[in-house]
């Protein structure tokens, strides 16, 4: 079977490495020269390796711990002994990632009725598979989020990130490759993200950088086996983290498609699934209320352990109601 993946993000070049050597003959085309361009804060959590490897020479540091501050008050700093996850140099993760698959660059894909075209000359698959991100979701699914890139020093060790009781969103302060990426993204315009974002900024800014982000979770409509990654709404709307829970999709659309099962039920099965619903449950709430006090009563009183399972989208539904109560059910 040929299989044309439109996207050469996380999930994209993730479904191809699944299905190396199988009987699916899978092409990623990516539209632009290179890959990870995209802006992003490249923080993964190290359970992404009980399905993916990731190579040691994009590892940029191990973080051991997380600060986290409402209205830029620290309210939890937990370090642990063991590593919780990674800043990747996320381009780099990726080229190594796709040094072994069909990866055409500069392939930009229209597709109409049914037909894709790459840079206008129609191309044939049996299936195409849309791993395109943010580029193809309604504005109505997505946030903007804005980072700065600075020569700020943090320690390598620790990520920040910052939730505010007039904004349905989060800041972060990463680290990175010779100082820090500090950003925010949220249900809010630019301008105010903007101003927000100056109370955040340390050291010298080198570059400024910008995307949208899906904050509505899953789109039902989109589990037809077609979409995957972010196309198909795989980000935590709490947190933003988008690359894990991208590539965990293509793991389940991979195995699908190997075994011939039914994407929509093999997702739906999925402790992704729930747990993507249930942060996506959260912003909804707190939208259809207009306020985020609910999560703000969460971070003002849970239990720090309990706050990292939720960040991680590796809770219980008795995590779920010592967090929130009845709020969210
Ligand atoms: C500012 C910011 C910071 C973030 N920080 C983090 C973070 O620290 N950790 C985290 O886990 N997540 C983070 N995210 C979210 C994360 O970047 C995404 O959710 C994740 O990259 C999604 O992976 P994907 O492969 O589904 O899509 P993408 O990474 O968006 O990849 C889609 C690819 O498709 C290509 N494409 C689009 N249209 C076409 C077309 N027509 N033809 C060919 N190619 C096309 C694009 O060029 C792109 O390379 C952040 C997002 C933003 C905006």
């Amino acid at each position: 079977m040929k299989l044309a993946i439109v996207g050469g993000g996380p999930a994209g070049i993730s479904l191809a490495l699944f299905l190396k050597g199988t009987r699916i003959d899978a092409t990623v085309y990516e539209g632009l020269g290179s890959l990870g361009l995209k802006p992003c804060a490249w923080g993964v959590l190290s359970d992404i390796e009980k399905i993916i490897h990731v190579p040691k020479e994009s590892i940029i540091s191990e973080i051991k711990g997380f600060k986290i501050y409402l209205d830029n008050k620290l309210l939890y700093d937990i370090r642990k002994k063991e590593k919780l996850g990674y800043i990747i140099n996320k381009p780099l993760f990726l080229k190594i990632l796709s040094e072994n698959i069909d990866l055409r660059l500069n392939s930009k894909v229209v597709s109409k009725e049914g037909k894709i075209l790459i840079n206008g000359k129609e191309e044939y698959a049996d299936k195409v598979i849309f791993a395109n991100g943010h580029y193809s979701l309604p504005s109505e699914t997505t946030i903007p989020a804005i980072q700065y890139i600075t020569d700020y020093n943090i320690d390598p060790e620790i990520v920040e990130m910052y939730f505010y009781s007039d904004l349905l969103g989060y800041g972060w302060v990463f680290p990175e490759e010779g100082g820090s990426k500090i950003g925010i993204g949220g249900y809010a315009k630019v301008d105010f993200l903007k101003e927000k974002l100056n109370s955040l900024v340390k050291g010298k800014i080198k570059r400024f950088q910008g995307a949208r982000v899906n904050d509505y979770g899953v789109l039902e409509e989109r589990l037809n086996g077609e979409y995957v990654g972010e196309a198909l709404g795989t980000v935590y709307a709490v947190t933003g983290e988008g690359i894990r829970p991208s590539i965990i999709s293509s793991k389940i659309l991979a195995d699908s498609l190997l075994e011939n099962k039914d994407f929509k039920e093999e997702f739906k099965k999925s402790r992704l699934y729930s747990s993507l619903k249930t942060h996506s449950s959260v912003i909804k709430s707190a939208k259809k209320s207009n306020s985020i006090k609910g999560l703000e009563r969460v971070l003002l009183k849970a239990d720090p352990d309990l706050v990292i399972k939720f960040a991680m989208g590796d809770f219980t539904k008795i995590d779920l109601l010592k967090l929130f109560g009845r709020m969210i059910f």
